[in-house]
Parts: C-alpha cells; structure tokens; sequence
C-alpha cells in the first residue's frame, strides 16, 4: 500500500473516531448517559485493560519511577480537583456512605446496646475487646488513622473480619461508653 494511502487512511479513521465521540458526547451531553450506556462503558474498559494489562503495567512502571511525572501527576490532580471541587466533594460523600452503611450492615445493622438503627447516628465500635489486635491489622495493611471512612474501606477490603471485637455502635452509647464506663441505654 503507498504510503500516501496509508496516511489517508489514518486521518479517515481519526476523523471518523473524532466525529463520533462529538456525537456521543451531544447525546450523553442532552440526557446523560443511561445505567445501560455506563454499564457498556464500565465493560469496556475492563476487556481493554485485561487484554492491555502488561503494556499498562509498563507504563505506569515507567512513569511513576520518574520523580518529574510524580510531581506533575500530582499538580495535574491538584487543578483538575480545584475545577470541580463540589463534583468531587459529592460524590466522595457519597461513596463515603456507601461504604458505611456496608459496614454498619455487616456488623449488625444497629446499636449492639439500645437498638438505634439510624446510619446517621451509628459508628463502629473499635475501643473494646482486642484492640491492639484489631490496630495491628490495620496499621500492616495501611498507615492511615483507624476511623471514619479509611477504616470503613479498611474493613471492606479485609471482608469485614469478624475476630476483631469490633460492633456497631450509636452515637451516644460509644460515648458514654467512653466518657463513662456504661451506657445508661443499657437495660
Ligand atoms: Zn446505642
């Protein structure tokens, strides 16, 4: 094939791929894109990045050896945060919630003590039992503060192991708890 051919043939394939990702995007800009499109999507990428995975792997050893790129990632994900910062704050909360209510629901679903079954008011309890064993696990997987949503994540990751003294607990019972040595929910 000449090669004159060949570039025609790269710049037809690239319009046409430009042309329609112009068009998907006015379709998903007008309704957004359906449960349906995203679930393809989502498929998608995972054939790509398992038929890809070595090449990838490749790349990202390259790049994250550089200490140059390290620092550019980082500014690049400081301005693309900045950009959107309400996006993201959303829909960290939300998966914030996710994963509690996850958790919460594996240990039980509602206050070990009085019965409070409202997520917004429960924790998990993590101060009673095996706590230096509970802690060691924690700190071998990750170095982060064993509380909020790392450690809802933590849990999540581990299956929610059920040999670490941990249950659910309300607001008030864990404090008191605390504060007090009992809960005056406790019957
Ligand atoms: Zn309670």
């Amino acid at each position: 094939m000449p090669h004159t051919d060949q570039v025609k043939k790269e710049e037809y394939r690239l319009r046409r791929n430009a042309k329609n990702r112009e068009k998907y995007a006015r379709t998903r800009a007008v309704s957004g894109p359906t449960e349906e499109e995203l679930k393809k999507d989502r498929e998608r990428a995972k054939i790509y990045r398992e038929l890809h995975r070595e090449e990838i792997n490749e790349k990202r050893r390259v790049l994250y050896r550089d200490p140059s790129s390290v620092d550019r990632i980082r500014q690049r994900d400081r301005d693309r945060y900045a950009e959107d910062r309400y996006k993201r704050v959303k829909t960290s909360r939300r998966s914030n919630l996710k994963v509690k209510i996850e958790t919460i629901d594996a240990y039980g679903g509602e206050c070990a003590i009085c019965g409070e079954f409202h997520i917004e008011c429960l924790t998990i309890d993590h101060s009673f039992g095996d706590g230096g064993k509970f802690r060691k696990a924690m700190l071998l997987k990750t170095n982060r503060a064993c509380g909020g949503s790392s450690l809802y994540r933590f849990l999540r990751n581990q299956g929610f192991p059920k040999d670490l003294g941990l249950r659910v607990l309300c607001f008030n019972c864990n404090c008191s708890i605390g504060a007090y040595g009992y809960s005056p929910y406790e019957t």
